[in-house]
């Protein structure tokens, strides 16, 4: 059983085959999905719930489907509308038993689409509900071109916030150096790896990938973006989560059941979960 550690299932781009989605993922061998709950903005973090409860509805009745579970979170671009509203409304969502996690949360210098004080300040005050409704975060990091700047203050951040909680977290669709997975691991998160790990170019992000230990990777597909190499440029969707698993199998000299074996017995660990999803 594969799982999917982060896919935007409310995406408008399945309002038409959600359904088939699912089907495909679960006869892909894909046993769990985490259904991702930023929206376009805090006024949509509750979709990604409402689809976990609808669809694990009909999963209980028969539906071919992977389980889902959600997670609700501002996005660094729609920080400027953290206001104590949205907040609230992120506590209350984190209290819900399928929230598992705050995400997608950090900062973004590369599209800048909230000013880097206000992404900051929006990231510290998730951080802070976060902990005290004891949810591992899902992390977005991203800086200016070839920089390392974002990791370098999202790592000032966890180091004062977040080190000594102990609860661990994602850092999602990883794309940086060895140095940042190494810090990463240090500070308790799982290193996500998506189908960017499939480009030809990405050479330097396989490199990272074939260091990691074993007990700190998960996989995931940040669907409907990032198709993995075969169907890149489509539209992404979680039965692909396949294709980036075999080659971090292939990385680390790992048969295809054992990747997915690993990978899901981290994301149960990080989300203290019980072991039956595949049931
Ligand atoms: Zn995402």
């Amino acid at each position: 059983m594969l799982i999917d550690s982060h896919a935007h299932i409310d995406s408008e781009r399945y309002a038409r085959d959600r359904e088939a989605i699912l089907t495909r993922a679960f006869e892909a061998g894909v046993g769990a999905v985490l259904s991702i709950g930023i929206g376009e903005g805090p006024a949509e973090m509750h979709r990604a719930l409402d689809l976990c409860r609808q669809f694990n509805g009909q999963r209980e009745n028969g539906a071919n489907f992977p389980r889902l579970y959600a997670s609700a979170g501002i996005y660094p671009h729609s920080t400027t509308e953290a206001d104590d509203n949205a907040l609230a409304k992120l506590d209350a969502l984190l209290a819900e038993p399928e929230v598992i996690a705050c995400g997608e949360i950090g900062l973004d210098y590369y599209h800048e689409g909230a000013p880097r004080a206000v992404q900051r300040e929006g990231f510290i005050r998730q951080l802070e509900i976060a902990v005290a409704r004891k949810r591992p975060v899902l992390i977005h990091c991203r800086g200016t071109n070839e920089s390392t700047d974002a990791w370098n203050d999202l790592f000032l951040v966890l180091d004062e916030f977040w080190a000594k909680t102990g609860l661990g977290g994602v850092m999602h669709c990883f794309g940086a150096g060895w140095e940042q997975a190494r810090r990463s691991l240090d500070l308790g998160f799982l290193v996500s790896f998506a189908g960017n790990l499939t480009y030809p170019k990405a050479q330097p992000l396989r490199e990272v990938a074939a260091r990691m230990p074993l007990d700190g990777i998960l996989v995931e597909t940040d669907a409907p973006w990032l198709a993995p190499a075969p169907q890149r440029g489509q539209r992404n969707e979680p039965a692909f989560v396949a294709q980036t698993a075999q080659t971090l199998a292939g990385l680390l000299n790992l048969s295809e059941a054992e990747i997915a074996s690993v990978t899901t017995k981290n994301f149960f660990r990080l989300f203290n979960l019980p072991p039956d999803v595949g049931n």
